[in-house]
């Protein structure tokens, strides 16, 4: 089911210069920061309450990040879901006539599953579908 907000992705020309904006003056916590190749982006995630921030830096010039700023600048990039059993909440979507960017998740930051659906079909919000691995785990 899908069953929280597990993040809000902003997309940030510099994670460097936008952190302290987030951890001295909200006082916000830094929980990570690591590199993810499929999506050619730096990521860091800071903790608030249940949910995330996600700052998405660019790493290259053809990173999806990359385009996104150079079109509408830095902001709010997309929501992601939190869901469990991915697959399946992917084929229910399609079956409503909603698009996905791909069929099938690939892996994102912390190794989740992740997924876009085309904001074409989601009133121009891009969605993440998000699946966290391990379950045991409360994080
Ligand atoms: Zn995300």
């Amino acid at each position: 089911m899908i069953n929280k907000i597990d993040h809000i992705g902003i997309a940030v020309s510099s994670i460097e210069k936008s952190l302290p904006f987030y951890t001295t003056i909200l006082n916000l916590q830094l929980e990570g920061i690591e590199e993810v190749d499929s999506e050619k982006v730096r990521v860091a995630f800071i903790k608030i309450g249940e949910s995330k921030l996600e700052l998405l830096e660019p790493l290259s010039s053809d990173s999806p990040i990359a385009k996104f700023i150079e079109k509408r600048g830095e902001g709010i990039h997309h929501i992601a879901l939190g869901t469990s059993s991915i697959e399946e909440r992917i084929r229910e979507i399609k079956e409503n006539g909603i698009r996905m960017l791909a069929d099938e998740p690939k892996f994102g930051a912390g190794g989740a599953k992740i997924a876009f659906m085309h904001p074409k079909s989601t009133g121009s919000v891009l969605y993440e579908l998000c699946e966290k691995q391990s379950k045991g785990d409360a994080k």
